[in-house]
């Protein structure tokens, strides 16, 4: 586990920005419908960003997780705040809210994998 605060760690993840410096881009820009990749190397500090293959097979288990909680959160707010009683409603939204957060979802798991599991090589100079 890195050794930064966990509400300054948030706040890179949430920035999508390298979780051990805080400045560097953690993925490449592309367009909106495209599916971005990890820099291998942080472009500020060169932390290796990419780990052994297969490294992000475990973010699937965050990104579940982070799935499940935002579904859970959406339902909630449809029921206690909106009063909306019916089911076939509550999972269409709830259906809607998880796919439309699906591309910050993906982002946001490989990087709280990557901070809960740094790989430990540095770019080689
Ligand atoms: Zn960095």
């Amino acid at each position: 586990m890195a050794t930064t605060p966990l509400p300054q760690l948030i706040q890179r993840i949430l920035k999508e920005k390298c979780p051990f410096c805080g400045t560097g881009e953690a993925f490449e820009k592309k367009s909106f419908f495209e599916v971005p990749e990890n820099h291998s190397h942080c472009p500020h500090c060169g932390h290796d960003l990419q780990g052994e293959p297969g490294f992000y097979y475990g973010a699937m288990y965050v990104s579940y997780g982070l799935s499940v909680g935002l579904g859970i959160i959406t339902f909630l707010i449809c029921f206690l705040i909106f009063g909306i009683e019916s089911s076939t409603w509550q999972i269409g939204i709830v259906i809607l809210v998880v796919l439309l957060f699906a591309k910050k979802n993906y982002l946001w798991s490989r990087l709280i994998w990557l901070a809960m599991f740094p790989p430990k090589k540095k770019k080689k100079d």
